[in-house]
């Protein structure tokens, strides 16, 4: 008892004073928030004799950003703590709970992250197009371990010969149910599927699992209290996984057929999510994003093979648009869909998927929504509390008492001004202010 009091007493408390805070939903009245070690112990109110001031005249102070949509690895996530996303929520990797305790036990420069574990897809299905034939390990992912540190890279290899010792072969209802039950024994948090019959991603003919399996796979995940997010690039497959009963969409459909209004009715009644990553369906279509590339907030953050990547794109659905992308998002808001910020970005730099990179991808996806019709505001809760809120993080997401102390404080003002996100003055990540 007596030391728990002594520990807390040595903490350190640092206030961050005349400074405009986005709570998370709003623009809210005090100017200043008091942290105490990892939690904000006060929002306004009086500041402790004790407190290290840090002033935020004419700068925003938000929420940690939450990117619901990655594929990572360390270095991933160590780019994504640069740009303020204080979370990566992983769509099919390695950053399961037993993942996080392998790769991450000596690791404390790098955003906290969430994962499903190895998604559900059909043997030879999706996302097999996209990665190199072979067992080898391939060429660009030895480059990046030559970069890491010894321990990092141990932790690297281990959680790639994990992960490939055991890839599930799902092919049956039993194996659906057993691969469900293999994620969240290894510390899944949620559940991922694939609906992918390749078209969009330039493979057209992709296996796809039975509707009888994938139905089979949602109801099991339920049974254990996981949300199950789908991978799914078209109106038609958006439709079947809304059938399926999943509670979360991970990407936005990139056609816009004349069902669409139904559709959206379906997605909006059946209270699921949508993670547009509309910065994938531009680089599906072929736009490089060389604008945030060249942004000099961007591109001192980034080693050059990323800002390679972001200069290229996927490119594999050439004949698509983003005003299709942009009415769909618009039409989901509108029926009030809740819209999360995600981005889709590849573990490591991978030639072929371009357009996007850890971090800097999020604040391209805000500008991106506001360019839809979002106001900034929408564009800000989109990438910290409604995310939190539908993955059940609720000790993050918003600045309120009691709240984990991910802040990023931006100069200028993101409410009016999205792209003033990247103008990031400091980070903090759990309470720990985050030196460059
Ligand atoms: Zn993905």
């Amino acid at each position: 008892m007596e030391k728990s009091v002594q520990n807390s007493a040595l903490e350190p408390v640092t206030a961050i004073t005349n400074v405009r805070i986005f709570d998370g939903d709003q623009i809210i009245a005090h100017r200043h928030v008091v942290i105490k070690g990892e939690s904000i112990i006060s929002v306004g109110g009086e500041l402790p004799a004790e407190a290290t001031i840090i002033n935020g005249e004419n700068a925003t102070l938000m929420p940690g950003l939450i990117d619901a949509h990655v594929h990572t690895s360390i270095g991933g996530l160590r780019d994504a703590l640069k740009f303020g996303v204080t979370t990566e929520l992983e769509m099919n990797g390695d950053f399961t709970q037993r993942g996080r305790e392998i790769q991450l036990k000596n690791v404390n420069d790098v955003a906290d992250v969430r994962s499903a574990g190895t998604a559900i897809s059909a043997p030879g299905g999706h996302p097999d197009e996209l990665l190199p034939d072979g067992d080898e390990i391939p060429e660009f992912i030895l480059k990046e371990l030559e970069k890491l540190s010894e321990e990092d890279r141990e932790a690297m290899l281990a959680a790639y010969a994990h992960d490939h010792e055991e890839i599930p072969q799902v092919t049956t209802v039993e194996e659906a149910i057993k691969h469900v039950h293999t994620q969240v024994e290894n510390g899944a948090d949620y559940i991922k599927v694939m609906i992918e019959e390749g078209t969009v991603m330039g493979a057209p003919g992709l296996p796809v699992l039975s509707d009888e399996i994938l139905k089979t796979a949602v109801k099991e995940a339920h049974k254990l209290d996981k949300l199950v997010i789908a991978h799914v690039l078209t109106a038609l497959s958006s439709q079947e996984a809304i059938d399926f009963g999943v509670d979360g969409l991970g990407h936005l459909f990139i056609d816009r057929p004349e069902y669409t209004s139904d559709l959206v009715k379906s997605i909006a009644g059946s209270g699921a999510f949508v993670i547009p990553c509309l910065v994938l369906n531009s680089s599906i279509i072929g736009n490089p994003a060389s604008e945030l590339a060249n942004d000099p907030r961007v591109h001192s953050k980034l080693s050059p093979d990323w800002i390679d990547i972001l200069n290229s794109s996927f490119n594999t659905f050439p004949q698509g648009n983003m005003e299709n992308s942009f009415q769909n998002v618009m039409d989901l808001h509108r029926a009030g869909v809740d819209i999360l910020v995600g981005t889709d970005v590849a573990p490591v730099p991978v030639p072929n998927l371009g357009g996007l990179a850890h971090g800097a991808s999020v604040h391209h996806e805000m500008q991106l929504l506001v360019k839809a019709g979002f106001t900034p505001i929408e564009a800000l809760q989109s990438a910290t509390s409604k995310p939190a809120r539908c993955f059940g993080l609720h000790d993050r997401g918003r600045i309120t008492e009691g709240a984990r102390a991910d802040f990023i404080l931006v100069e200028g003002d993101p409410t009016t001004q999205i792209s003033d996100t990247l103008s990031i003055k400091s980070v903090w990540f759990n309470g720990l202010q985050q030196l460059d």
